[in-house]
């Protein structure tokens, strides 16, 4: 057993919001994908991005997370409303760990007395889905730093309402 294991200790999991795992591609082959890109796609594209109705539809074509994207994405929601009336420990205060299970999206615990929030690269793919599963997980930071064990009762989701309306977050998916 890891050092690690023996001091995790997992307070919240998150709902399965897609149970199906997502294929992860690695990067050699985006790297082929991008080189195989038609000039009649990239002008469809308009340059707004090369993520959607491709003639070559990559559905494994997903983010590699990193501890640092999640990290850099819970600063960016602690800048927005309602997070930032919180005080919320800055990312520098907190531990970000990316794993891979499917039976897991993502959750919140404390770790050697430190808040730690956990993503699955099994179900979260992409940057909406990321923001809005680090939503949901901040959510039960600050229940936990507010000493709130009510988890997802009704004040949980009267939070999470205003934040899928800010933030256009699915609220069937949250
Ligand atoms: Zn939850």
């Amino acid at each position: 057993m890891s050092f690690r294991a023996l001091f995790w200790i997992p307070l919240v999991g998150s709902p399965l919001c897609k149970l199906i795992p997502v294929a992860l591609a690695d990067c050699p082959r985006r790297l082929d994908f991008e080189r195989t890109l038609t000039p009649a796609w990239l002008a469809h594209a308009g340059g707004r991005g090369l993520y959607f109705s491709s003639p070559q539809k990559d559905l494994t074509m997903t983010l590699r997370l990193t501890p640092d994207m999640l990290a850099a994405g819970y600063d960016f929601m602690r800048t927005t409303d309602p997070f930032r009336c919180w005080k919320l420990p800055e990312s520098d205060e907190m531990g970000f760990h990316v794993v891979r299970r499917a039976d897991l999206s993502a959750d919140f615990g404390m770790e050697q007395g430190m808040p730690f929030i956990r993503v699955s690269e099994a179900h979260n793919g992409h940057a909406v889905t990321l923001l809005s599963t680090l939503a949901h997980e901040m959510i039960h930071l600050r229940q936990y730093l507010t000493g709130d064990r009510e988890l997802h009762g009704p004040r949980f989701w009267r939070v999470a309402a205003k934040v899928c309306a800010v933030h256009g977050f699915d609220p069937k998916t949250f």
